[in-house]
């Protein structure tokens, strides 16, 4: 959830740009929709940041109820139209974010806290290309992980280790 807020005309764009993708991918399979999935949809894919389902359960809850199951399906059906991305950190969970309008970046993952925080690099982007194209590797996607510890976690352990020192000197 670290990336800033989106503008609420941006918002309202990329909500309805997901309804009508999501429409299209229903439509196209055969599949049902109804207006609670539609409206899940909207909100989901206007959302800003990295959330688990748990986390988009918590936060839809306040809106009103959603089942689990029309939460995990509407998640499953907007992996498969491209609407969502998803991410294994590894931590258990999986994690989504909105895939429409936003420019290719890849992450960094607190062990700690289980903060994500994204960055995109120019030189890792052309070093990974040259690379491929040595090889002669047909490059279609890439995902890279940092993992390691924010900020505020490496202090923190930075701090315990300095207090858990002179103790062990003196004993
Ligand atoms: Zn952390
Ligand atoms: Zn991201």
């Amino acid at each position: 959830m670290n990336r800033k807020a989106i503008p609420a005309r941006a918002t309202h764009r990329i909500a309805t740009d997901a309804s009508v993708i999501f429409e299209r991918h229903v439509r196209a399979e055969g599949l049902k929709s109804s207006q609670v999935r539609l409206g899940l949809v909207r909100a989901i894919a206007a959302m800003a940041g990295h959330f688990t389902a748990e986390m988009l359960q918590a936060r839809l809850m306040r809106r009103g109820s959603v089942s689990k199951a029309t939460l995990y399906r509407t998640l499953a059906m907007m992996q498969d139209c491209k609407l969502l991305v998803s991410h294994d950190f590894g931590g258990g969970a999986l994690y989504f974010e909105s895939a429409l309008n936003q420019p290719h970046h890849d992450h960094m993952y607190c062990l700690g806290c289980g903060a994500i925080s994204e960055f995109t690099s120019r030189g890792i982007e052309a070093l990974q290309a040259r690379i491929a194209a040595e090889a002669e590797f047909e490059l279609t996607a890439h995902s890279h992980k940092l993992y390691g510890y924010c900020a505020p976690c490496a202090r923190r352990a930075h701090k315990r280790t300095s207090e858990v020192e002179p103790g062990r000197r003196s004993g």
